[in-house]
């Protein structure tokens, strides 16, 4: 069976590529944005001969599928949709965020049903910024689950670009949902959304981290608490829910087997951190890194006892296999970091 992966070159997708070859089950077609990219993820993954790529090179565009869906499209089984921008830093976050990640989810829906009508499954990687704000989240009153939707309108999302991020997953995400209703004649496939909080863990290869530079904007977080001093400014009021990356590959995989899984929205988070947790976690377990910030030890119990509940037991029953906690996410992201600097 065929699985496709858009946006096979990002760091979540790169662990489902990983993970869907591991099974020996799938041929993977995966959707780059140039032949640079596509074969230096051929020879990373040594020229497995399962894997494909084809180039998709601005899901901006719309119809930006159609041109590898009309030449591919008839083999593929299933559809993994991950390719989305992921950042915060814009000047014009209408164009850099809000458009492609809605242009590039209408258009691989719009070429589904046009060249690959067979497709069994589509997932949807979304986010738990398609669910709720930070305002609904800090809100201790509130009991958030997968059936909230972030209420942001295009207008406001159009004044930061972390906002324009967050409306970005949403207006992404129900637009699926929405083709799903509205094309229900043509559209035959099912459909599942994977709504990730924030997503920790080493990177699929060594060679993406770069010392010196940034590494993807979630596991950068972890990265500038590994590079802070007792001077950085550290937010220890920021909290969220993580999540190995890992478990969200494992979560797509199970989409693809597991009927139950069909028209669910998926909340994948294990629990809730503040920085602190993680400053925490690293000054017991990494104790050479004695320039790491020290914060206020312990503090983010307090922090934690005063935001929403996250309530997503109903995904994770469904799911039914236990998520990775942080001491372990946050050793593993540091150590790939440590290593790769040592060898420098
Ligand atoms: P990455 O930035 O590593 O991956 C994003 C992928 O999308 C890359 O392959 C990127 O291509 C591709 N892409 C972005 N913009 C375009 C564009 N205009 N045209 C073509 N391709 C594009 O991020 P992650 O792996 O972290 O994120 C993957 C998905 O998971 C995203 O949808 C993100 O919103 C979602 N997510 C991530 C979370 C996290 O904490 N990491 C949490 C919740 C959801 P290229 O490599 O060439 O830039």
């Amino acid at each position: 069976e065929v699985v496709f992966v858009s946006g096979a070159s990002g760091y979540i997708a790169q662990h489902i590529v990983h993970q869907l070859l591991e099974t020996g089950k799938y041929k993977v077609i995966g959707s780059v944005r140039t032949q640079k990219k596509a074969d230096l993820f051929k020879e990373r993954f040594k020229d497995n001969k399962d894997l494909s790529f084809v180039i998709v090179p601005d899901i901006s565009l719309l119809g930006s599928f159609d041109d590898c869906f009309n030449k591919i499209g008839h083999q593929i089984d299933y559809i993994l949709h991950t390719a989305s921008p992921f950042f915060f830093e814009s000047k014009d976050v209408e164009k850099d965020l809000l458009i492609p990640a809605v242009n590039g989810t209408k258009s691989i829906l719009e070429a589904t049903v046009k060249y690959a009508p067979q497709v069994k499954k589509f997932v949807v990687t979304s986010s738990y910024a398609a669910v709720a704000t930070f305002a609904m989240d800090s809100d201790s009153k509130n009991i958030i689950t997968e059936k909230d939707w972030n209420p942001i309108t295009w207008e406001e999302a159009l004044s930061n670009g972390v906002d324009a991020y967050y409306a970005s997953k949403k207006f992404a995400e129900k637009q699926c949902w929405d083709f799903l209703k509205e094309h229900s004649e043509e559209a035959k496939f099912k459909l599942t959304a994977i709504c990730p909080v924030f997503v920790f863990g080493e990177q699929l290869f060594d060679e993406d981290i770069v010392p010196g530079h940034k590494l993807n904007t979630s596991c950068e977080f972890i990265n500038a608490l590994v590079h802070s001093t007792e001077k950085s400014p550290v937010d220890l009021t920021m909290f969220g829910g993580y999540i190995s990356v890992q478990d969200v590959a494992r979560g797509h995989l199970e989409c693809l087997t597991n009927d139950n899984l069909d028209g669910k929205r998926l909340i994948l988070s294990e629990a809730r951190f503040t920085f602190q947790t993680i400053i925490d976690i690293i000054r017991k377990d990494f104790p050479e890194l004695t320039n790491v910030s020290k914060g206020v030890p312990g503090s983010d119990k307090k922090r934690l006892a005063d935001v929403a509940t996250l309530d997503n037991h109903v995904s994770k029953e469904l799911l039914g296999f236990k998520f990775k906690e942080l001491g372990e996410i946050v050793d593993e992201t540091v150590n790939q970091i440590l290593r790769v600097e040592r060898k420098e």
